[in-house]
């Protein structure tokens, strides 16, 4: 991402929403962008996976220019967004359906998700049957079943409880680890955000900027014991401090 602007035309006046957002994103590297509620990350998130246009600024995916969604990049939202009247197992083959590929030659790898998701014997079941986290794990399953390189997630675990937060986190990191998938994560939680990341985007309030990036060498793989490291309650210091939550 060079020099990245986004202004919204809205009724009254241009909602400048992106201001001048540079970073290079390295493959293979867990990328989280935190910041307060309304500072951009959705808008930059959107713009990466090519749903959104940048007012101004240049975006490269490996070398091309980004401008449209495309295969190797899959996308994961804050709400499921599941179909009612779909099984869990015909909700992850979903994007297999729509980009046109053998679902049955699939259907395998669907049943391996939502095993390693911790879904096993709710395959057949509706959305409706399953709690919320459940069903965040609907999506990330979804997400996966295609094998993108990369994954953008916003707030992908924003709705649910601590407990689940935390075992999702693990089962991500557990995936990103045996995946070797470029991961761009956006979140307003601190914790989880220096919990997972390699670097940490820490963004200012509206027009989003970069604050600072912060790197974030926490041994790999990583488990809870990472929490109790010095190292951890810093990091987690310096994000405050720059999101001005320390005082
Ligand atoms: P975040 O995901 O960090 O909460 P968003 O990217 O959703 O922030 O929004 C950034 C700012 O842009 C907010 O002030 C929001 O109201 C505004 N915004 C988002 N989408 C639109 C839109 N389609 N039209 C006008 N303003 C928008
Ligand atoms: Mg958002």
């Amino acid at each position: 991402m060079r020099n990245l602007h986004k202004i919204y035309e809205t009724q009254d006046q241009p909602l400048l929403a992106l201001r001048d957002i540079t970073l290079d994103v390295r493959s293979g590297e867990f990328v989280t962008f935190v910041g307060p509620s309304g500072c951009g990350k959705s808008t930059l998130l959107n713009i990466i996976g090519g749903l959104l246009d940048r007012t101004s600024g240049d975006i490269w995916f490996k070398g091309q220019e980004q401008r449209e969604p495309r295969r190797e990049i899959g996308m994961m939202f804050q709400t499921a967004v599941l179909f009612d009247w779909r099984t869990v197992v015909d909700n992850v083959l979903l994007p297999v359906e729509i980009l046109g590929m053998d679902r049955e030659a699939y259907r395998s790898r669907a049943l391996q998700l939502l095993d390693l998701t911790g879904l096993k014997g709710f395959e057949a079941a509706y959305p409706r049957q399953l709690s919320g986290g459940m069903q965040q794990r609907v999506s990330l399953s979804r997400v996966l079943v295609y094998d993108p390189e990369v994954l953008l997630l916003d707030e992908p675990f924003g709705a649910l409880d601590e407990f689940t937060r935390e075992a999702m986190n693990l089962e991500l990191l557990h995936i990103w680890d045996t995946t070797k998938k470029t991961v761009v994560f956006v979140t307003h939680n601190i914790n989880e955000a220096v919990f997972l990341s390699d670097r940490v985007v820490v963004m200012t309030p509206r027009p989003g900027q970069i604050a600072k990036v912060l790197d974030v060498k926490l041994p790999r793989p990583r488990t809870r014991e990472a929490m109790k490291l010095p190292l951890f309650a810093e990091k987690v210091f310096e994000v405050r401090e720059l999101l001005g939550v320390a005082h």
